[in-house]
């Protein structure tokens, strides 16, 4: 399936995407419920076929825990900054994974709107990462089960205030959980279409410009590695969110080092599963609806 939440009519609504157009599902809202209970999935008879300007997209799930995050999972991302972590993050490559979360209130939909946070950060910057929704929850997961707990896949951008980042300790928390910086979507594909994670192109640009682009096959830890080592002791939930790291290109290892401006464009893009479009505006507080919109095709 390819599932959408949206709203129509003043509801929240989830549907599956059929081409360019979304049939809404029957009486479920959060995809939490449809992890719960698969056969709910069944169309609503009374429901016709809508189109994307039709809708409002909402953010895909939202999550009921904090999102949660990997630090240096591509070789050439954590190369591009050496020298720049100003003593944040290790020299040399870890061999396990680091892990870090988003607060809940980051998230945001695919064509949303997104705050600049200008009175407070001058260094917000785009990493673009594909985003593993588990299904069946467990602790201690073994490795070569772990893809038999995910739900599906989606897209999202760990959108992070480099500046408070390093300013907050030496931990990430407070400079990745700004709220609207974790746009999510617009499309789930659950893992009976997508059945290998290791091999997607995947994308960021801004005002049109390419600025990060690798495979998901570059991963340093697999999806399924990063499902085994985070349940090691620690229960994982049905519809926990895992951002599983970026590629190079972000725009503090850039020389010279570029930070997102009032008024510019980010697009994500992960091959089969669809693209994020976030307009960032100094004028915002919170995310905001758009009216632009997002492409439901996954070429
Ligand atoms: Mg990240």
């Amino acid at each position: 399936m390819k599932l959408i939440a949206f709203e129509y009519q003043q509801r929240r609504r989830l549907g599956l995407v059929e081409n360019d157009r979304i049939r809404p599902l029957l009486g479920v809202s959060e995809l939490q419920e449809l992890i719960a209970l698969p056969e709910r999935a069944i169309p609503d008879p009374q429901a016709s076929l809508l189109s994307l300007e039709q809708v409002r997209v909402l953010p895909v799930i939202n999550p009921r825990r904090n999102v949660m995050c990997v630090g240096w999972n591509y070789r050439k991302h954590f190369d591009e900054s050496i020298g720049k972590r100003e003593g944040q993050g290790p020299e040399t490559l870890p061999e396990i994974p680091t892990f870090f979360s988003k607060a809940t209130g980051t998230v945001a939909a695919a064509s949303d709107d997104l705050p600049l946070h200008a009175g407070l950060t001058s260094k917000l910057d785009w990493e673009v990462e594909l985003a593993v929704v588990i299904g069946r929850g467990g602790r201690d997961i073994d490795e070569a089960d772990a893809l038999s707990h995910v739900y599906g896949y989606t897209v999202a951008n760990d959108i992070s205030a480099r500046d408070l980042q390093r300013a907050h300790g030496a931990q990430w928390f407070k400079g990745k959980s700004l709220d609207g910086t974790c746009p999510l979507g617009p499309v789930l594909v659950t893992v009976d279409q997508l059945h290998d994670p290791q091999a997607l192109t995947i994308e960021c640009r801004v005002n049109g410009q390419v600025m990060q682009r690798d495979t998901t096959a570059n991963q340093i830890f697999s999806v399924a590695r990063l499902i085994a080592e985070l349940s090691r002791g620690m229960t994982l939930e049905p519809g926990d969110v895992i951002l599983t790291g970026t590629p190079d290109g972000i725009g503090a290892a850039r020389e010279p080092a570029l930070f997102l401006a009032d008024g510019d464009l980010i697009e994500s893009r992960i091959q089969g599963i669809g693209s994020l479009s976030n307009l960032v505006l100094a004028s915002l507080s919170a995310a905001t609806p758009s009216n632009r919109l997002v492409s439901l095709s996954c070429e």
